[in-house]
């Protein structure tokens, strides 16, 4: 996707492309994944087409917020799940693929399906972890 060229999600949105939409209203259009990891693989994407997270208006970040546990509590109820990740990714490195923000909500089945999760972690140095805290706080303010 270049500059000023619609997403393959405003494609979606705008009718465009077909989808198996399960959501809308004037800032928010959610559809279920067209690979999902788990039955009701849902993605929730904000109409605003921002790239990633950090680029998404104050607005669409408070619009999609007030969705989120909303369509997740409804794809709980449909397939039967208790347990489900939201998962966001953005930028290549770390496995986004449409750059246009969405929220992935992965149920977990009793199956298995669902995300895994293999992430490596390591113990947060308590000086290093003061220092990082203080910069952060200092630029929100
Ligand atoms: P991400 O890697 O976080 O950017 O995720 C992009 C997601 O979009 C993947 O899970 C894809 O399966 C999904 N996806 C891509 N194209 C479509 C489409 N046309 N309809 C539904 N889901 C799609």
């Amino acid at each position: 996707m270049s500059q000023g060229e619609p997403s393959i999600f405003s494609l979606i949105i705008d009718g465009q492309l077909p989808c198996h939409k399960v959501y809308e209203d004037d800032s928010v259009f959610a559809f279920l994944d067209i690979n999902p990891c788990s039955t009701g693989h849902t993605l929730v994407v904000p109409k605003e087409q921002a790239t990633t997270l950090d680029q998404l208006s104050d607005e669409s970040a408070a619009a999609i917020g007030t969705v989120l546990p909303r369509i997740s509590r409804a794809i709980l109820e449909v397939t039967g799940a208790t347990d489900f990740n939201v998962l966001q990714n953005n930028g290549e490195a770390a496995f986004q693929s449409v750059f246009h923000v969405h929220f992935h909500i992965i149920p977990k089945h009793e199956d298995g399906s669902g995300l895994a999760w293999p992430f490596i972690t390591t113990q947060l140095d308590p000086e290093e972890g003061k220092t990082l805290a203080e910069s952060i706080r200092k630029l929100l303010g």
